[in-house]
């Protein structure tokens, strides 16, 4: 059974009616007690509901007989892999992330045209990858820059996905803007600067459109991702994956826009069941570290990754410097092959696993 558990450990000196007094507030909220220790009393209590739990660990805390109130396991419940030991697949459009089979997402970073679209649509099913990313609604740093063609970006989409047979992942900003990106999208992008936009979270939450939940934010722990991921599973979606895309880099900025944390990919593991891909795109935001980046994602673990391509980089309307042209995306494909192997991934649908 799910418990969280909190451990009370009381100051020296503390009376039998104070222990009482502890052990029948845990009782009151569901709380089984196990009292230990000689010299100093440590009570370990396991209940039911994480907003309980907060509660009691500040009013316990504000005892005086109270050293210490901790809560142990994780504050999310829902993400976690005690609480779901086999792991999720997550199923877009057709497309599983999470099996045997890599996942690849590629695509523009912004859908500029129907023949920009088309020809980088045309090398993702012909390299072997399922999901095409493209984005409508573009999260810019600047309000001057391209921010992205709407509405006619998500038909364009959509003609893709009937033309190529691939799966659809595009970004939502706005939560006004939820239902009109759902219509067209197989899977919903949260973007890095959204990780901790709670209200977007909890109205993705109310879809049953799978999400992709990229790590960022103010502050982009890996357990604010988890707690992040939570908010969305907490409002009955199931189908969340999580994006590794690198944190804001130390200063030798002109080398990497971010650095792609790859151990989040093994912790992550350990913590939660969720599937996680990485994007090795804005992870460095240079083409020629994508390839190396993208093959040790592979390598760790990754269940996936998110690339972006370009039929002509040099006139792309953003992210042209970390996009792959057609050729260099056909190439990173072609090399991940051993890598994906050794992980134990088909690369396409259909091809062998090894044994
Ligand atoms: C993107 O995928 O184009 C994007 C804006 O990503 P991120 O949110 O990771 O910056
Ligand atoms: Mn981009």
């Amino acid at each position: 059974m799910w418990g969280l558990p909190v451990i009370v450990i009381l100051k020296h000196g503390a009376t039998e009616d104070e222990k009482g007094h502890i052990i029948e507030r845990l009782a009151s909220l569901g709380y089984g007690a196990n009292v230990s220790g000689v010299e100093q009393t440590v009570i370990g209590a396991i209940g039911m509901l994480d907003r309980d739990r907060g509660t009691l660990v500040e009013g316990l805390s504000a005892l005086p007989y109270v050293e210490r109130v901790v809560p142990v396991l994780k504050r999310y419940k829902l993400a976690s892999l005690e609480f779901n030991p086999q792991r999720t697949t997550v199923r877009v459009g057709g497309v599983d992330i999470g099996g045997d089979t890599l996942a690849v997402m590629a695509g523009p970073c912004s859908v500029e045209s129907r023949e920009q679209l088309f020809a980088s649509a045309r090398a993702v099913r012909d390299a072997g990858a399922t999901i095409l990313r493209g984005g409508a609604f573009k999260p810019r740093t600047s309000p001057y820059e391209f921010q992205g063609a709407g509405e006619e970006a998500l038909r364009l989409l959509a003609a893709a996905r009937d033309e190529f047979g691939l799966a659809i992942v595009t970004e939502v900003l706005d939560t006004h803007d939820i239902e009109l990106v759902a219509r067209y999208a197989d899977m919903l992008q949260i973007g890095a600067r959204n990780m901790q936009n709670y209200s977007l979270l909890r109205e993705v939450g109310r879809t049953r459109t799978p999400v992709l939940l990229k790590r960022g934010g103010m502050y982009p722990t890996i357990e604010n991702w988890l707690l992040s991921a939570e908010y969305i599973l907490a409002e009955g979606n199931s189908q969340v994956v999580l994006c590794e895309r690198g944190l804001p880099p130390y200063g030798d900025n002109a080398l990497r826009r971010n650095v792609l944390d790859l151990t989040a990919v093994p912790i992550v593991k350990s913590l939660s069941h969720l599937p996680v891909i990485v994007d090795p795109s804005h992870g460095t935001g240079k083409a020629e570290l994508v390839a190396p980046l993208a093959r040790a994602a592979v390598a760790v673990g990754a269940d996936g990754l998110m690339v972006e391509i370009h039929p002509n980089p040099e006139m792309a309307l953003s992210d042209g410097p970390q996009s792959l042209d057609i050729p260099a995306f056909e190439a990173m494909m072609r090399d991940l092959a051993p890598f994906a192997a050794a992980s134990g991934r088909r690369l396409s649908a259909g091809a062998e696993v090894p044994a």
